[in-house]
């Protein structure tokens, strides 16, 4: 049959430019990364075509026996990677693996604590336009206003007030190690659950480069296409068998019906990477470089939420520098720099303007860039951005440009898909 480029010239061409967007361009979002040509050449081949309902050995469909084989090696490789005892390696992304464990743990209307989404945590974590919102109580708990860090004692309180029946934690945006003992502390204090969703650095976790959620949580999602370095996807761990269970009947038939083989056989492709030696390299990596550019802008002037990093990615602070992450973004945009405005913690702007700016290392970072280039990153963002606060929008285009011609300079240094 005909190439995509003979049959469908126009998706092959938008393909063609987020290509070269990519290869141009320093990919800052935190929440991405570059996958390999196996997790590529997984999720592009005919496992897309396999109905699966159901579990390896237990299907509703024939002719399960060979993708069988690719959701068991996901399955296995996950339970070695995060050394735990069950994986369900079906969530189609990181919200549904966080819906399933709601649906396996609570009933609509019971309560649940989580992060603030203002304060770094995920719209799942019961920010209210989300069903998470809608259909359960929410009881968010923040971070302190004088340091941006969460306070633990705050959390005990709410949940001794609130006795929740899961307590979750994990987040989109906090950039410091979370105290997984006392979460559990708490948690077995008033009878919850403790859930830990750790989509962002669930990477760092397998790469032994964050602390590891287990033994503590009852229960971890993930997504398994950010730091992990996968197909885009979700997936549910857990030591006990009885939430296993549960979690299990909520993925299927609880929420979804057919498996994505094809992104299950991709998942498969980057667990087995995530366990070779050389992704503990890039994890470390990771963290290295995200202080690097950490220091870079505070050393600049620039201030991080809660004061700096211990993982992946940071919050940069605006209103010292009396800018806006709308306009931030856009002028790091115009520099092939690609970010995300962010609001940050009690953040006066509106959601679609904000105070902030995330920056995150995993994407580049597997390209290959090191401290060394961390570091230049960094100057070229206070480049950029001293210059938008100096001469405003239309004037800085020519410093935007500039720096434009830094960026393709580093990024050729460091190619991808070649
Ligand atoms: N949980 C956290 C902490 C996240 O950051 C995200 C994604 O941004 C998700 C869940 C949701 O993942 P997905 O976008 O795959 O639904």
């Amino acid at each position: 049959s005909a190439s995509l480029a003979d049959s469908d010239p126009e998706i092959a061409r938008a393909i063609e430019l987020e290509l070269g967007r990519q290869r141009d361009e320093i990919e800052l979002i935190a929440s991405e990364n570059i996958v390999s040509r196996a997790v590529l050449e997984a999720q592009g081949s005919i496992m897309t075509n396999k109905y699966a309902e159901g579990y390896p050995g237990r299907r509703y469909y024939g002719g399960c026996q060979f993708v069988d084989i690719a959701e068991e090696l996901a399955i296995d490789r996950a339970k070695r990677l995060f050394d735990c005892k069950f994986a369900n390696v079906q969530p189609n992304s990181g919200s549904q693996a966080n819906q399933a464990v709601f649906m396996a743990l609570m009933k609509p209307g019971d309560t649940f604590m989580g992060l603030d989404l203002a304060c770094g945590g995920h719209l799942t974590h019961g920010s209210p336009v989300n069903m998470s919102g809608k259909w359960f109580n929410v009881v968010s708990y923040k971070v302190r206003e004088s340091d941006q860090i969460i306070d633990m004692d705050e959390v005990a309180r709410l949940a001794r007030e609130h006795k929740p029946k899961v307590i979750v934690a994990g987040g989109s945006a906090y950039s410091r190690f979370w105290d997984f003992a006392r979460f559990r502390e708490i948690a077995d204090e008033v009878g919850a659950f403790f859930m830990v969703d750790i989509a962002h650095f669930a990477g760092l976790v397998a790469g032994g480069a964050h602390p590891s959620p287990f033994p503590h949580a009852h229960v971890v999602t993930t997504t398994t296409h950010k730091t992990l370095r996968g197909p885009r996807g979700g997936m549910i761990l857990t030591n006990d068998e009885d939430i296993a269970k549960k979690v299990n009947s909520a993925i299927f038939p609880g929420l979804q019906g057919g498996p994505l083989m094809h992104v299950i056989a991709a998942k498969a492709v980057a667990f087995g990477e995530a366990l070779r030696p050389d992704f503990k390299v890039y994890a470390r990596s990771v963290v290295e470089n995200a202080k690097a550019l950490a220091d870079t802008m505070l050393s600049n002037g620039y201030a991080i939420v809660a004061g700096g990093t211990d993982n992946h990615l940071m919050l940069v602070d605006l209103r010292p520098k009396k800018l806006t992450g709308k306009a931030a973004e856009l002028a790091l945009g115009r520099a092939h720099i690609t970010c995300n405005k962010n609001g940050v913690p009690f953040d006066p702007e509106k959601p679609m303007v904000t105070s902030g700016v995330r920056l995150g290392t995993p994407a580049a970072t597997s390209r290959g860039f090191g401290v060394a280039e961390f570091r230049k990153v960094g100057e070229l963002i206070v480049e950029t951005l001293d210059g938008l606060a100096k001469h405003g929008e239309e004037a800085n285009k020519a410093v935007e440009e500039s720096v434009k011609t830094r960026v393709h300079e580093l990024t050729k240094r460091f190619p991808i898909y070649g």
